[in-house]
C-alpha cells in the first residue's frame, strides 16, 4: 500500500509550490489529481491539474461512491477519485492529497494511517499578498478564500504536522523530511 499524506493549507499559502518542489526532489511522490466543479484557470489543464467536471456529473460519482472524501469550497465540488489512491499502490510510493479541511477531516477518520500535514503562513497578511501576487482569482474569491482561511487556521492544532511556509527552501525541507520518514516508516 502506498503511504497517503494529506496536505491541507489555506489557499494562496503555497501548498502547490512546495508540493511540485517536493517532487522535484522526491520523484516516488505522486500526487492524486482531484475533481472539480470550479473552472480551470488560465494554463491548467484537464486531467493533469484537475479532472474538471459538470455539477450534474460530480453528484452523479458521489452517488455512485467514487471519492474517497469530497467538500464544498467557496461554492464549488472539489474531492479525492478512489481510483487516483488505487493507481500504483507500492510500499515505496507517496501520494499526495492536497486537499481542503473538510476533506481532511474525512480522511482522518477513514485512513488514520495517513500522514496530516498542515502549510501555514508566517501571518495573515502574507497569506492576502501571495493570493493577490498570485493574480489568478478576482477581488471577490480571494475576499471568500481569506474568509474561509480563517476557519482554517483556527483549526491547525488537529494537524499532527504544521509547517510554516515562509522561506519556500525551508519548508520543502521541512516536508521532505517528513516525507522521507514516512518511506523509512521512522515517523511516529
Ligand atoms: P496554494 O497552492 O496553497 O493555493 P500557491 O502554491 O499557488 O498556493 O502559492 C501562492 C502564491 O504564493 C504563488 O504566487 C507562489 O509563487 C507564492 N509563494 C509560495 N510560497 C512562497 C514563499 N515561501 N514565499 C513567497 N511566495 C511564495
Ligand atoms: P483551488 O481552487 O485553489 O485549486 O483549490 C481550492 C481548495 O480546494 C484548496 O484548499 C485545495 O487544497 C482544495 N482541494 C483541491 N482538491 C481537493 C479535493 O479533492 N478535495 C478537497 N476536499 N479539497 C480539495
Amino acid at each position: 500500500m502506498a503511504h497517503v499524506i494529506v496536505i491541507t493549507g489555506p489557499s494562496g499559502v503555497g501548498k502547490g509550490t512546495v508540493i511540485r518542489l517536493l517532487r522535484e526532489r522526491v520523484p516516488s511522490v505522486r500526487l492524486s489529481i482531484s475533481a472539480t466543479t470550479r473552472a480551470p484557470r488560465p494554463g491548467e489543464r484537464d486531467g493533469i491539474d484537475y479532472h474538471f467536471l459538470a455539477t450534474d456529473d460530480f453528484d452523479q460519482m458521489i452517488a455512485d461512491g467514487a471519492f474517497v472524501e469530497h467538500a464544498r469550497y467557496a461554492g464549488q465540488q472539489y474531492g479525492t477519485l478512489r481510483s487516483e489512491l488505487e493507481e500504483g499502490d507500492d510500499d515505496g510510493d507517496v501520494i499526495v492529497l492536497e486537499i481542503e479541511l473538510q476533506g481532511a477531516r474525512q480522511i482522518r477518520e477513514s485512513m488514520p494511517a495517513a500522514l496530516q500535514v498542515f502549510i501555514a503562513p508566517p501571518s495573515f497578511e502574507t497569506l492576502r499578498e501571495r493570493l493577490v501576487g498570485r493574480g489568478t482569482d478576482s477581488a471577490q474569491t480571494i475576499d471568500e478564500r481569506l474568509t474561509v482561511a480563517r476557519e482554517e487556521l483556527d483549526a491547525q492544532g488537529e494537524f499532527s504536522e504544521v509547517i510554516v511556509n515562509d522561506r519556500l527552501g525551508d519548508a520543502v525541507d521541512a516536508l521532505e523530511l517528513l516525507v522521507q520518514g514516512q518511506l523509512r516508516g521512522a515517523v511516529d
